[in-house]
């Protein structure tokens, strides 16, 4: 580690990684720094017997942000799309080859008055005047419609989308992420996600940066407004390292609490109280055999389930020869205050006992985790980021808790980045 830098990142998460690979490929030497042992933040890969089980998302938009930041820095993104996709409702499965929402809509209608009446409402919201961020998408669609199927299409997307209820997510955003990204088609990383990450570490490393894991900071250093450095921890020992420009991947509101109280100003301090971290249920499973013929289901009217992910259906690497991986998502009742983890887990495997008869025979349980506070799903729920620029000159923010609006999760985090190198280019060009 040297002494001075073009640029910090602090946080090696979905957004760091990006940000830190953007600045390196424009040529500046960038110090990225991780307190943690491992790169990709709550969008890694850990190894459990041979499982590459996710630490967070694991999910990556094809054609989104993730990879445009893989293409403008000329590296493979290593997706590989999920084509064998359905949705599970209320105990029937819907292969989306056959049609999507729509067609889902049009099926579990009582008449047809009432789907195009849902289907009307969608349509003048997408493309005349989205719903207003007052009421709840839940409220917003119960105008149109009583029926529970429905309802639970809605509530997979969303809950697995954007990691809390359609009763809890104000209604606006579902419409601006739509406009932003629909159809949004996913894939998984072959070999598991911190294969780009390191990808990612090692053009940092070609461009004479330096990448350390085990590095925390502790201080971000500003003079008249302008940042100037970074005080850090590592390896049991305190140092400051200079630089004219840092990024920031902890979260708006932990990157504040690094900086001088002078410099954060009221209006900013306003916006960063109306940050509210998100929580998912997130299992992960193992069978021998293929439990369905799917990568990706979507999962509506279940108790908790929204979606189970299948990356050793689609990705190489993930799993033992022999073995197949499932990652299974759930959306406690109350995702922005969960109460009593251990009820809102067992309804969680009820469901899954509904969905894969013989569930506790066939498969073995390898990881339970409620992601909450600190870890959370999202940094914040849509619609309250303050995004990506700070007070002070040259301190940006990046990840999940930064991205503009419509842009969420990994592809809101990437997309931070892809800002954040915009305004290096702009406001201190080499
Ligand atoms: C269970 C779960 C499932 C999800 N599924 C999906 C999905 O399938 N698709 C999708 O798009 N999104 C998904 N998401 C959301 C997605 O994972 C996140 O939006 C994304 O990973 C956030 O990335 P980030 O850039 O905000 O960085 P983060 O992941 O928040 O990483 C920040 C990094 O900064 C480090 N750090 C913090 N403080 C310091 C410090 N002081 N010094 C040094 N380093 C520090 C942390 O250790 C961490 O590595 C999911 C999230 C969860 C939790």
């Amino acid at each position: 580690m040297k002494r001075q830098y073009d640029a910090i990142v602090i946080g090696s998460g979905v957004g760091g990684c990006c940000i830190a690979a953007l600045l390196a490929y424009s040529g500046r030497r960038v110090l990225l720094m991780e307190k943690r042992a491992y790169l990709g933040g709550r969008f890694s890969t850990v190894d459990r017997d041979g499982f590459l089980c996710a630490t967070g998302g694991l999910a990556i938009q094809t054609g989104g942000c993730v990879e445009q930041v893989c293409q403008a820095v000329g590296i493979p993104s290593g997706v590989h799309p999920s084509q064998k996709v359905a949705t599970w409702l209320a105990g029937k499965i819907y292969d989306h080859k056959e049609g999507g929402t729509t067609r889902i809509i049009r099926d579990v209608a009582i008449s047809d008055d009432e789907a195009e009446s849902v289907l009307g409402a969608l349509k003048r919201a997408r493309g005349w005047c989205p719903p207003s961020n007052d009421i709840s998408f839940k409220d917003w669609l119960s105008h149109y419609t009583k029926n529970e199927k429905i309802h639970g299409v809605f509530q997979a997307t969303i809950s697995s989308l954007l990691t809390v209820n359609s009763h809890e997510l104000p209604a606006g955003e579902y419409f601006k992420v739509m406009e932003h990204n629909a159809p949004i088609t996913f894939g998984f990383i072959e070999g598991g996600s911190i294969r780009l990450w390191e990808k990612m570490a090692d053009l940092v490393k070609q461009a004479g940066g330096d990448v350390i894991t085990g590095a925390s900071a502790k201080g971000v250093n500003v003079e008249d407004f302008k940042v100037t450095g970074v005080n850090l921890r590592y390896q049991q020992e305190n140092h400051t390292v200079h630089a004219p420009i840092v990024v920031s991947n902890m979260g708006p509101a932990a990157t504040a609490k690094l900086v001088p109280k002078e410099f954060v100003d009221e209006g900013f301090t306003h916006q960063l109280k109306k940050i509210t971290p998100t929580a998912i249920m997130w299992l992960h499973f193992s069978s021998p055999e293929l439990l369905m013929e799917y990568s990706a289901l979507a999962v509506g009217c279940s108790r908790r389930v929204n979606m189970i992910d299948v990356p050793s259906f689609e990705a190489d690497g993930v799993a033992p020869p022999g073995q197949h991986l499932y990652t299974v998502g759930g959306a406690p009742l109350n995702s922005l205050e969960p109460d009593d983890i251990k009820a809102e887990f067992a309804a969680l495997m009820e469901d899954l006992r509904d969905i894969y008869p013989d569930f506790d025979k066939r498969t073995q349980v390898l990881t339970k985790t409620c992601y909450r506070g600190e870890w959370p799903g999202f940094r914040t729920i849509s619609g309250s980021r303050p995004g990506h620029r700070t007070t002070i000159r040259n301190l940006y923010n990046v990840g999940d808790g930064a991205g503009p609006p419509g842009f969420e999760g990994s592809m809101g985090a990437a997309k931070s980045a892809l800002m954040v190198a915009e305004d290096v280019q702009r406001f201190s060009p080499m």
